[in-house]
């Protein structure tokens, strides 16, 4: 199977290459459309404030900017649709400030992620590694009720990564049916749709997201997917492409596009 479209990639705008090396990637790998997917918080809470200001994610102040350069790039290219989107930090505090967010910069589509439990990044596996068995249950377990409060706010056009907490060593394995089932159900009854997301497939983990059996949770319920390399660098748009192009095309699942619905 050819896919058209890659709806999850980075760029400078956030910790991804430069711009332009992002979408000749994606002309090169013989894609119709790229979505320039940045990450983005525009929580005014003490903790994502510190933590923004350390990775430098600022797109709530440069996507006007990156709107602009877009526009050039299109010029450039105009074999390849470019969508001007995001990836925005969700947790059920910040949901005012997001949705006013995302109406004014009025995005072609909006990935919600959720990249934090307790404070702390899901991906900072040494904060993990100092809790116990039933602690990181429960932070799994909190991992996925902000997903799930996430599909539920219906604020975005995509959930992404659902089950990224299964990529850090110290929290894999926690994630239970009773989880998926929650999920399942959530999607069942909202707008927003997952991703089948190949950041890490090439890489230690090895899977996408969401695993094999949570992934089979969702089709039981005709759960549909984005497909999305998550590419920060060029190279990850031509090597992860053709693994997702043969995950869909296994799996006969046709892929959704965002905005559909
Ligand atoms: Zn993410
Ligand atoms: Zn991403």
């Amino acid at each position: 199977m050819t896919l058209p479209a890659d709806y999850h990639a980075h760029s400078n705008y956030s910790d991804g290459r430069p711009l332009p090396s992002m979408v000749a990637a994606a002309a090169d790998a013989g894609l119709e459309a790229i979505g320039i997917t940045d990450h983005c918080n525009v929580s005014s809470r003490e903790l994502p404030q510190r933590a923004k200001r350390k990775l430098g994610f600022n797109l709530d102040q440069t996507y006007e900017r990156r709107r602009e350069a877009l526009r050039s790039l299109r010029e450039q290219s105009p074999s390849i649709t470019i969508y001007d989107a995001v990836e925005l930090d969700y947790d059920p505090r910040d949901e005012d400030e997001i949705e006013r967010f995302l109406e004014e910069a009025a995005f072609d589509y909006a990935i919600g992620s959720v990249h934090v439990v307790d404070g702390a990044n899901i991906f900072d596996g040494e904060y993990f590694a100092a809790k116990s068995e039933a602690e990181l249950q429960d932070l799994v377990t909190e991992y996925y009720e902000k997903v799930v409060s996430l599909i539920e706010s219906e604020l975005f056009d995509v959930v992404g990564h659902v089950d990224a907490i299964e990529r850090t060593p110290e929290l894999r394995g926690y994630t239970t049916e009773a989880h998926y089932e929650r999920v399942a159900e959530a999607l069942e009854f909202s707008p927003t749709v997952p991703e089948l997301n190949a950041g890490r497939v090439l890489e230690e983990y090895g899977h996408f997201h969401p695993a094999p059996t949570f992934l089979e949770a969702l089709r039981g319920r005709d759960v549909r997917f984005v497909p999305g390399t998550d590419s920060h660098r060029p190279a990850e748009i031509l090597n992860r492409l053709p693994a997702l192009e043969e995950r869909f095309a296994e799996l006969d699942l046709e892929p959704v596009t965002p905005f559909s619905e």
